[in-house]
């Protein structure tokens, strides 16, 4: 196991925790270092994108910086999922930077909720490179147990 594996599991872990801590059905979550690639697919976005969305979008970067995982400066351009102007379309830089901060905000307060959560994906995605939905609910249901913990922190 190489750091950059660590840094790309970090990162699709940040995506795939604060997806399911917002209610969202985390569906598949992959990790390729060797091709610079990682993917986190999680149910439908909300239409128009909702803070929700923007939240699990800069998840990756932010769960990055928190667990001290840091990757290449490719990391979050390759997946689809870290295009945050995609979720704010026709906006001034200063109304996206505020939108921005508010999502990160709101990234972090879930990451900090469940970092036992975090560090459990990000270990079973280093290991094993692909969580189904299957996979990560197993991990979920550990963690609740463990904790009694589930809430989302709003
Ligand atoms: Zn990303």
């Amino acid at each position: 196991m190489t750091s950059q594996d660590r840094a790309y599991a970090v990162h699709e872990a940040g995506h795939a925790v604060v997806a399911w801590a917002l209610e969202r059905t985390v569906v598949r979550v992959c990790i390729d270092p060797e091709r610079s690639h990682g993917e986190t697919v999680a149910g439908p976005k909300d239409d128009p994108p909702s803070d929700r969305d923007r939240a699990i979008c800069l998840a990756g970067i932010v769960a990055n910086d928190m667990l001290r995982a840091p990757g290449p400066a490719s990391l979050g351009r390759g997946d689809r999922i870290c295009f945050f102007h995609d979720l704010t379309p026709d906006m001034s830089e200063e109304e996206r930077n505020s939108l921005k901060r508010k999502a990160c905000a709101l990234a972090r307060k879930n990451l900090s909720a469940h970092v036992g959560m975090l560090e459990a994906v990000a270990t079973a995605l280093e290991q094993d490179r692909m969580l189904d939905r299957a996979a990560f609910e197993r991990i979920a249901e550990k963690y609740r147990r463990r904790t009694g913990d589930e809430g989302a922190v709003r």
